[in-house]
């Protein structure tokens, strides 16, 4: 059986906790798309961990963790997650790399920079960890997988014709000097002895594993509206971050995916460029920001502060249905509790005045203004709470609204960003 558990939003929804909740009844946890550019906050008995490209099933032994054909693999990351781990105590996870998944090399990093330079102003809010350049390369078929770090030949012959283009670009556009292909192939024959250990057709393991009815969870990155066809396009990131994109990226049967998690938040927040419309200023977002999350409202990769805003009823609908969502887990529900009142965005109003319910595309979207509700807070503070029943009133209330809103039930509500703070309905 395959379950994949992916965002309804803009991405830092809380996937990661409920990947590391979930993952205790899975067999494998797959990463299927991008690569070190987001990150996972975890916090369990080992402590808080920011993973980046390592999958959530990390911290449990019996649990094999793959990475997918899809991802973006920036070796020297990984084994920097890997060594984070060890540090602090974590046993040695059980890591399986996907032999076609394809590496990031650090010439994409270094194009993701002169990129943002170069655009200055009109910037995507890239990360810049590579992700755009690297699936560029990937989709000119230009690019570089793991397996062929295992050819000299080969890889020399891919290389030199990866350095014409790039070499190019460097000398004329971006004025920079070109690329060495010996010394690049040698760092490449180096990069594939660090992770050969590792190396496999994760796809035959995938196959076998759900044929012996294996419970694989897939773990999407971001959410559905940085999805290159179905989001906020350009400014979405480089692969798609959907349920049904699980499959391919990781390689599983299609007919095998059976459960579908959608995570959404009880307000909002989006990290990075684009049209966010309950996009909140002064005062109001920043006792938001400030009150997210584990430590406020700040990006798991940049750092950067999180734009915040009220729980999007348009965007949040589209998200779930875009997922083909079987349930709904809500998270960050403790930290709306300082409220007398919680408006939510019940609607858009376009700039021709048009009242709107249905998630435009980007042209419109960037007109709309918000329409909120209010709706009663419960003005106590929810950690600590262990039954979902024991909620107080007003809170269920508003769990009720967003279920009748994105018409998809919540089973999970997350009451704190620790494993255990958790409410099953
Ligand atoms: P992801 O990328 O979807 O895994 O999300 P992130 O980990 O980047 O962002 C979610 C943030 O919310 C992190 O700081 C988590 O520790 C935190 N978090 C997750 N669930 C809860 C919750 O129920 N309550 C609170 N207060 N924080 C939570």
């Amino acid at each position: 059986m395959v379950r994949a558990i992916v965002g309804a939003n803009w991405g830092d929804e809380g996937k990661g906790k409920i990947t590391d909740l979930l993952a205790e009844e899975s067999d494998v946890v797959v990463r299927f798309q991008g690569g070190a550019n987001a990150g996972h906050t975890i916090i369990n008995e080992y402590g808080k961990f920011a993973l980046h490209l390592l999958p959530s099933g990390v911290f449990h032994p019996n649990v094999v963790n793959v990475i997918g054909p899809g991802v973006a693999l920036n070796v020297e990351a990984l084994l920097r997650e890997l060594r984070a781990l060890e540090e602090r105590g974590v046993p040695a996870p059980q890591l399986k790399i996907s032999d076609r998944c394809q590496v990031l090399l650090p010439l994409h990093v270094d194009f993701d920079k002169f990129e943002e330079e170069r655009l200055g102003r009109n910037s995507f809010g890239s990360t810049k960890s590579g992700i755009a350049p690297f699936y560029s390369d990937k989709f000119a078929k230009v690019g570089l997988q793991v397996c062929m770090l295992y050819d000299e030949k080969l890889l020399r012959e891919r290389v030199n014709i990866l350095l014409v283009k790039h070499n190019c670009l460097l000398e004329h556009l971006y004025h920079k000097p070109p690329i060495d292909a010996d010394a690049l192939v040698r760092e490449l024959l180096e990069t594939g002895e660090k992770i050969r250990p590792m190396v496999c057709d994760t796809t035959r393991l995938l196959h076998e594993a759900d044929r012996a009815g294996r419970v694989i969870l897939l773990e999407g990155q971001l959410g559905t509206l940085r999805d290159p066809d179905h989001g906020i396009y350009p400014y979405t990131t480089s692969s798609s971050p959907l349920a049904g994109y699980g499959c391919v990226g990781a390689g599983v049967p299609p007919t095998s995916l059976k459960s579908i998690v959608c995570v959404t938040k009880a307000y909002s927040s989006a990290v990075g460029a684009g049209p966010f419309v309950v996009r909140l200023s002064g005062d109001e977002a920043e006792e938001l920001r400030r009150r997210g999350g584990d430590a406020g409202e700040y990006g798991a990769t940049t750092h950067r502060p999180r734009d915040v805003g009220w729980f999007d009823c348009v965007a949040s609908r589209y998200g779930v249905m875009v997922q083909g969502a079987t349930e709904v887990a809500l998270t960050n529900l403790d930290v709306l509790g300082y409220l007398p009142e919680i408006p939510v965005c019940v609607a858009y109003e376009t700039a021709d005045g048009e009242r709107i319910t249905d998630f435009p595309a980007t042209p419109v979207l960037l007109g709309c203004k918000p329409v909120y509700e209010k709706l009663p807070g419960w003005q106590c503070d929810i950690r600590g709470i262990r039954k979902y029943s024991d909620l107080p009133e007003n809170c269920r209330r508003y769990v009720d609204f967003i279920e009748q809103t994105v018409g998809v039930p919540i089973h999970i509500v997350s009451n704190g960003p620790r494993r255990e703070e958790v409410l099953l309905r």
